[in-house]
């Protein structure tokens, strides 16, 4: 008697499009599990078709033959509300790329895009630091400060469903101009970035030399009030701008992520005396880093297509008919719900 063939379990794709890596995670539905993870160089250039090639490849390898139930994708920089990526500086050539249409293609179900702030916002409250909060702040340190604030796992939006530029807010400690138009910006002053050329001025290296990051640390071990300096000077930046979010959104868990994070021990005690200043009219709250790898941002990012999508993101429809069918500019049909999909 002939057996029927095994059903293949379909996966939950996450994506992460950094400056320098891609990052992908395959994620079970059912167990939320993470399964195939992998990470590839992002390209820097290239045709819309050989970056459609490109994600193409690389979704269905995570999945392993599995069929990808829904694709989530996080990236660096400003998202339009149709799924398209602003972001000249760090991904040129994925910008003005409409991701979500060329997704839709690989997957009956959602396509999700979002900012990686929210994506790693997601996935701490998920499985990492913030699992639990009733309201997170997620501050990423890194090239640039990203900020996400969640309310249980939703993120804060703006009207029009785009993620605010949370990192670009006015603060009251110097800073070289920033390229958003602000005299002085908090993520001139509290991104990894800025702490790595702190470190590589006192050092005598070169602004980008990431090396002077890990001798800074090193230094700092060992006491060199040099090192402590630039690390004190540093957790009052980071408090700077992270008292203004507390005060306004009152957070009870604010996570530090990226790679700033890796240096929380080093600058914590002057962070929190920092933090000391607003503390009189902000709820009680926690600050810790984050419990995620590198991956982290891809797992949010799966974990905001389970949730079946930010309403507020989707699409906007073009030409939409009357049946509420759509069409995106590449001529790509729009994502239908995945029969026996659920979320
Ligand atoms: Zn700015």
């Amino acid at each position: 008697m002939a057996q029927a063939p095994p059903t293949t379990p379909g996966v939950v794709v996450g994506v992460d499009i950094g400056g320098t890596g891609t990052r992908l995670v395959a994620v079970d539905p059912s167990t939320r599990a993470v399964g195939e993870r992998t990470t590839v160089a992002t390209p820097r250039a290239g045709t819309p078709q050989e970056l459609v090639d490109f994600l193409t490849a690389h979704v269905q390898r995570v999945s392993g033959g599995r069929r990808p139930l829904a694709v989530g994708v996080g990236a660096s920089g400003p998202i339009d509300p149709d799924g398209t990526v602003r972001n000249p500086d760090t991904l040129p050539a994925f910008t003005g790329l409409p991701l979500r249409a060329v997704l839709s293609g690989l997957t009956p179900g959602p396509v999700v895009i979002d900012n990686d702030a929210v994506c790693a916002a997601v996935a701490e409250h998920a499985v990492g630091a913030a699992q639990g909060s009733p309201r997170s702040l997620h501050v990423t340190l890194g090239t640039g400060v990203g900020v996400c604030l969640l309310t249980g796992e939703t993120p804060f939006r703006l009207h029009d469903g785009s993620h605010p530029e949370g990192g670009h807010i006015a603060v009251s400690v110097p800073t070289d101009p920033c390229y958003c138009g602000r005299r002085w910006c908090w993520e001139q002053g509290a991104s990894r970035r800025a702490l790595q050329r702190a470190a590589a001025a006192v050092l005598g290296r070169p602004p980008e030399d990431r090396g002077a990051l890990s001798e800074l640390a090193a230094r700092a071990g060992r006491d060199d009030p040099v090192a402590l300096g630039v690390y004190e000077r540093y957790g009052e930046a980071v408090a700077d701008g992270l008292g203004t979010l507390l005060a306004l959104y009152g957070p009870a868990t604010v996570v530090i992520g990226g790679s700033g994070s890796e240096h929380l021990e080093h600058y914590r005690r002057a962070l929190e005396r920092s933090l000391a200043a607003v503390r009189g009219w902000v709820p009680e709250h926690t600050v810790v880093g984050t419990r995620l790898d590198d991956h982290g941002g891809a797992i949010g990012a799966a974990h905001l297509a389970l949730q079946g999508g930010v309403e507020a993101v989707r699409p906007r429809r073009r030409g939409a008919g009357s049946d509420g069918s759509t069409t995106a500019d590449w001529g790509v049909s729009s994502a239908r719900p995945a029969e026996g999909w659920s979320p």
